[in-house]
Parts: C-alpha cells; sequence; structure tokens
C-alpha cells in the first residue's frame, strides 16, 4: 500500500493512503484525492507521517513562507 502526500488549498500537508478518493482537511474543504498534484508518495504510513512533518517545516519553519500569526 501506497500513501500519496499531497497539499490542501489552506497549506496543510496531508497524506491517505492511495486508494482513498476524498480526503477532509482540518480547514473544512473535501478534497479529491485524485485530484490533487502528489508531492510525494510514501509506502508505509510511518514514512508518510515523517514526509508530512519534514514538508510542514519546510513550509512553515522556513523563513520565506509566513504563517497567519505572523502577517
Ligand atoms: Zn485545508
Amino acid at each position: 500500500m501506497s500513501y500519496l502526500i499531497y497539499r490542501c488549498d489552506c497549506g496543510r500537508v496531508l497524506y491517505s493512503k492511495e486508494d482513498t478518493k476524498t480526503k477532509r482537511c482540518t480547514c473544512g474543504k473535501t478534497l479529491n484525492v485524485r485530484k490533487r498534484r502528489i508531492l510525494k508518495i510514501a509506502d508505509s504510513a510511518d514514512a508518510a507521517t515523517q514526509a508530512v512533518q519534514d514538508m510542514q517545516e519546510e513550509i512553515y519553519g522556513g523563513s520565506i513562507f509566513r504563517t497567519a500569526d505572523q502577517l
């Protein structure tokens, strides 16, 4: 089983199993997984969780992107 890693329009990085059709983000938006641009594919839930964490850090930990509370 592969896990797909993708981003919601709100910026959050999410993952789901490859056979998942829709995923509800914590922002409330329901995403059509098959229509998302896949950033990465992981081969286990652990690897997917790690990849999501790494990407969140890259996005929110960097100086290029600012989080909403810094605007
Ligand atoms: Zn979202």
